[in-house]
């Protein structure tokens, strides 16, 4: 029996047989004959190329002898290896210099004949290399290309998927009912494929550096998406007392959907609990854990899981569901809140995000909204026409100054005055509110409430552009801290702005999902937490537990603490304390 840690990325336990998932096999790339004067070009291509990929690996290795030690890194050595084998090199330039071929090309041929050569051997060591070969050239390609492929996945029995990494939209695509959970050679706890493995209610755990070449298919594995870790090989007790873990959570589940509405406190107090979705995932299912409306919609997985624009009508029809639903089978009151286009950063869409050096800093979300204007226009009218079906909320992420609201209100209205002149119901006083996700909407947030009627708080991009550390990047997840006081004061600041100006408050980052600092963003003030639905029983249970007097307390944790406390003891403080006053929850506590 052998446990390999690896960074929690989805809470959750799955216990069943291995399915290694290697991507589409072959990357389909375009092969071509270069005309002379581009042949520096495709050989500047491929430098950088080569460069960047040596960058990840030594990246990755670094990162992997820090938290496992020297021997769990040689797969990764050895890749570098290949990459820089100078025979190697020297053939894939040849191929540019002398047969004029584009760098893709070059690579594969590369790659092709030197698979033949170690297939050859007899040797098991060389024919294990094949692998190695194939990982290099996926890396070579993929940087080439600048995007992940989507291929398809052939499962047929419920299985936990091992994969090097896995992409949003490779995510999105996961025969779910066949997905008992997933382990990642790569990967953070932000990125968007592990938030699409919560919304999926699929435990995953990331960062297990060579899982793919440590396990072999069929064979039975435990993963624990709450601790991060997986479990090769396990004894009979092991596998038992796993059994019984699972159980455990399937019946939190369960006592929770059937019990008080999600987010009552000990006292009748409440905190409004709601789910975050994407369009494909089904929407029943949010509802049976307990949610009490839909807080965040991720529009954008229209556009990421087709790879074209969605129509008016198909972007409608989505929408209304959500509405629809809502308004139908959640309790009165209840809002289904849709966020609009969130593309760019780490959601590019082939064909419609254009390739930028900074993607991150660059024309994403309300900014591409604002200069594309027919795509803010198609999609404003169909959340609008949505809107006649159930309370709608309509949602502009990474807002960053005032100007970005003034111009999209402008939008808006000129949308709904179309609207009206067709004829069209809608509902005229539809709330629209600001994602605070960037620092300077923190600061602005005095600002920019004149403009909203709600604001929604997404962590996940908030602590990320504060911290200054990429959300998708494992080598600096250690600097990804919501409990920072960088991060606490502009949430605090939020806050009070709302406060002030009499608007609620959601926060809908994942954060808000982890009993430790959710609890905090509620004891600070935040009227709604909007999770994964697969999240919302352990939250409930947690503030069944709890009266607004503790929460008063818990608020205090972190000032109470030394001027200077890192955002870690900060932490630590929160969990002990939370550990000590609901053991029984102890087990959900990372
Ligand atoms: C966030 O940034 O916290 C958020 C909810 O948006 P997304 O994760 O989709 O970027
Ligand atoms: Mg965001």
């Amino acid at each position: 029996m052998k446990t390999i840690a690896g960074l929690p990325t989805a809470r959750g336990f799955a216990a069943g047989p291995v399915f290694i998932y290697r991507g589409d096999g072959e990357i389909p790339i375009r092969e071509y004959v270069i005309e002379e004067h581009l042949v520096d070009n495709e050989m500047r291509r491929l430098q950088r190329a080569m460069v960047e990929t040596k960058r990840d690996l030594e990246g990755l290795i670094s990162v992997l002898k820090e938290r496992t030690g020297r021997s769990d890194v040689r797969v990764f050595e050895c890749h570098l290896m290949i990459l820089e084998d100078i025979v190697l090199q020297d053939e894939t330039k040849n191929y540019i210099l002398k047969d004029r071929l584009n760098a893709e090309a070059a690579v594969r041929k590369t790659a092709s004949g030197a698979r033949a050569q170690f297939e050859r051997m007899n040797d098991p060591y060389f024919r294990e290399r094949v692998r190695d070969l194939d990982d290099i050239e996926r890396r070579l390609l993929k940087t080439l290309i600048g995007y992940d492929r989507h291929p398809k996945l052939e499962l047929t029995t419920p299985s936990i998927v091992v994969a090097d990494d896995l992409t949003p939209s490779e995510t999105v695509q996961l025969p779910k009912e066949y997905v008992l959970g997933i382990a990642t050679n790569g990967g953070s706890t932000t990125s968007h494929a592990a938030l699409l493995a919560r919304a999926l209610a699929i435990p995953a755990v990331t960062g297990l550096g060579d899982i793919t070449s440590r396990v072999s298919p069929g064979e039975t594995v435990l993963l624990d998406g709450t601790n991060g870790a997986i479990t090769l090989s396990p004894d009979k007790a092991t596998e038992a007392d796993f059994a019984a873990l699972v159980k455990r959570q399937k019946d939190l589940t369960e006592e929770v959907a059937s019990g008080v509405p999600a987010g009552t406190l000990k006292d009748g107090g409440e905190i409004l609990i709601y789910a975050n979705i994407h369009p494909g995932v089904p929407i029943a299912g949010v509802k049976a854990y307990g949610a009490r409306g839909i807080g965040l919609y991720r529009s954008e997985y229209l556009w990421l899981t087709n790879e074209v624009e969605p129509s008016e009508e198909e972007q409608f029809e989505a929408y209304r569901r959500a509405v629809e639903f809502t308004a139908k089978f959640m309790p009165p009151g209840a809002s289904a809140t849709i966020r609009a286009l969130d593309i760019g950063g780490d959601k590019m869409v082939r064909g419609i995000t254009a390739k930028e050096s900074n993607p991150f800093l660059g024309n994403r979300s309300i900014r591409y909204l604002l200069s594309n204007r027919d795509v803010m226009r198609t999609q404003f009218r169909a959340i609008l026409r949505a809107s006649a079906y159930g309370h709608t909320r309509l949602m502009y992420p990474m807002v960053s100054c005032v100007e970005e609201m003034t111009e999209v209100a402008c939008a808006l209205e000129s949308i709904k005055r179309e609207l009206a002149a067709e004829g069209v119901e809608f509902d005229r006083n539809i709330k629209v509110g600001a994602m605070i996700e960037v620092p300077s909407a923190a600061l602005l947030a005095r600002e920019l409430a004149i403009h909203c009627d709600f604001f929604s708080i997404g962590t996940n991009d908030l602590v990320q552009y504060t911290m200054a550390a990429d959300r998708g990047n494992e080598a600096v997840a250690h600097l990804y801290q919501p409990l920072n006081p960088a991060v606490t004061k502009l949430v605090k600041m939020t806050l009070d702005a709302a406060k002030g100006a009499g608007i609620p408050v959601s926060v809908c980052g994942e954060s808000a999902a982890d009993p430790v600092v959710g609890l905090y963003w509620a004891a600070l003030g935040a009227d709604t937490l909007s999770m994964s639905a697969s999240y919302i029983p352990v939250m409930s249970k947690l503030f069944s537990s709890l009266t607004r007097t503790d929460l008063e307390e818990y608020a205090k944790i972190p000032e109470s603490l030394p001027l200077g406390s890192t955002a870690q003891a900060i932490y630590g403080a929160c969990h002990d304390w939370l550990a000590a006053k609901v053991p029984e929850l102890r087990e959900n506590l990372v």
